[in-house]
């Protein structure tokens, strides 16, 4: 099944040959392997210059983002959508004693996907309760102590996927932990660096977050 990678994934908005893309791997010879697209928090807080927590290279990626969301629809895989979805008082805020200035209060505008997202799939919400949910997959209920699935793996069961390909905001954050948890859960996973941006708090933020991909086994390029 071990197929070569000498194909680049941000050669996507490219036109790619049947060759290329058994190339890359994502298209074992013979088989279809399910993949499917993860676009993680591509909303206005975050991807808005005006947003409570804008990321800088956050225009770049929702060109990239959407170029990818083309790529999969071409090929038939599935895309799913996450979004940061919080109360109005949450310990996740930084007025509530946690770490961050308010950001995608659910139903605000500052939650919705970025206007220029294609949107083309289902989306999942994390925090709706109140927990941290930096990762699609899973939310910390911070008065219990407890880690709880949100419904996407399931989602991506449903449909046979075995390998996921996670996008979107932000790297050092919900990208990486996204992308820690899916390969916990069994997942080929990738993550192509364009298509993604650094909050980077601590300026190697973005870097070590490479590095602790890498070494989980997750496939950047
Ligand atoms: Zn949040």
């Amino acid at each position: 099944m071990a197929a070569t990678r000498t194909g680049r994934l941000h050669r996507f908005q490219g036109a790619w040959s049947a060759e290329e893309w058994y190339a890359t791997g994502w298209i074992m010879s013979g088989t279809s392997v399910g993949t499917a697209l993860v676009v993680v928090d591509v909303q206005n807080d975050f991807a808005d210059p005006k947003g409570s927590l804008f990321v800088r290279g956050a225009g770049k990626v929702v060109k990239v983002v959407n170029g990818l969301v083309e790529r999969a629809r071409s090929e038939g895989w599935p895309v799913f959508y996450t979004q940061d979805w919080h109360p109005e008082t949450t310990p996740h805020f930084a007025k509530d004693g946690g770490i961050w200035p308010v950001h995608c209060v659910g139903g605000s505008r500052g939650a919705d996907f970025h206007p220029d997202l294609m949107v083309e799939g289902v989306s999942v919400k994390k925090g709706g309760a109140g927990e941290d949910g930096y990762s699609g997959f899973t939310m910390r209920d911070l008065v219990e102590g407890k880690d709880r699935p949100t419904e996407l793996h399931s989602l991506l069961q449903e449909r046979n996927i075995a390998r996921v390909v996670v996008v979107g905001l932000a790297l050092d954050y919900c990208v990486k932990d996204t992308a820690l948890d899916a390969v916990r859960l069994g997942y080929q996973v990738e993550v192509p660096l364009d298509a993604t941006a650094a909050v980077n708090l601590s300026p190697d933020d973005g870097d070590k977050s490479i590095a602790a991909l890498r070494a989980a086994g997750v496939s950047v390029s």
